[in-house]
């Protein structure tokens, strides 16, 4: 393995991403990086100031006073951990409409590049393999049934105490699956070199070892 390696890590709302990549981040020892949480973070900030998100001038200027980092797995806004004001239905929403903007999505994808330069890390997203780290060392397109992935969403959020109702986030999710696979700006696609992998009907142990396996295949 290559002192410094990145591993990008795509696919669709709820296929179980940021937990197979923090799982294997642990098992790595290196740093995970969730950008999804950084589009999250930027819905968060336009709600909270009642930004009009197709105001490009209102959306640039909140974007050259905002502060975006992750500190021992948390997210920081403008010096803020935001962890759990970011998981509701509503800023998902709000991030899926804020990352098909181009000032979001320039500014966002040029701090993960830079995250990206500094040490081995393992990064997930939409656009990972196809834009942001296109040299990836290791690719891999996470699926699974749109079904599936709302039973997960749904459990997630009932574990967290929402009041949230399974068909809503079944609606939800394949609304988002649509805007983000037919956005203009970086859709979410499986790059050409990136395995596939369903996880429909898998564990999260069974898809850690399967992503271990295509890293140590790779090498
Ligand atoms: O992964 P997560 O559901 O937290 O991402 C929230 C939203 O951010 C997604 O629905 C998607 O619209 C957007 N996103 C993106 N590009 C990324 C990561 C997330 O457009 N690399």
């Amino acid at each position: 393995m290559k002192e410094i390696y990145r591993i990008a890590i795509d696919g669709p709302s709820g296929a179980g991403k940021s937990t197979i990549a923090k799982a294997v981040a642990a098992r790595l020892g290196i740093d995970y990086i969730d950008t999804g949480a950084m589009y999250r973070a930027v819905g968060y900030k336009v709600k909270a100031k009642g930004i009009d998100a197709d105001d490009e001038a209102a959306l640039e200027s909140l974007l050259n006073e905002t502060d975006i980092d992750f500190r021992k797995g948390d997210i920081i806004l403008d010096g803020e951990v935001i962890n759990d004001k970011i998981r509701t239905p509503e800023i998902s929403k709000m991030a899926s409409i804020v990352s098909a903007k181009g000032p979001v999505r320039a500014k966002l994808v040029d701090i993960q590049r830079a995250m990206g330069t500094r040490k081995s890390i393992i990064m997930d997203g939409r656009d990972i393999g196809t834009n942001v780290l296109k040299d990836a060392e290791y690719k891999i397109f996470l699926t699974a049934s749109v079904e599936e992935r709302a039973d997960r969403r749904y459990r997630e959020l009932v574990a967290k105490g929402q009041d949230v109702n399974y068909d809503d986030i079944c609606r939800d999710i394949a609304a988002r699956d649509h805007s983000d696979r037919t956005r203009e700006l970086n859709p979410l696609r499986k790059a050409d070199d990136a395995v596939e992998l369903d996880t429909t009907g898998l564990d999260i142990e069974q898809v850690v070892a399967e992503v271990m396996n295509i890293v140590r295949a790779c090498d």
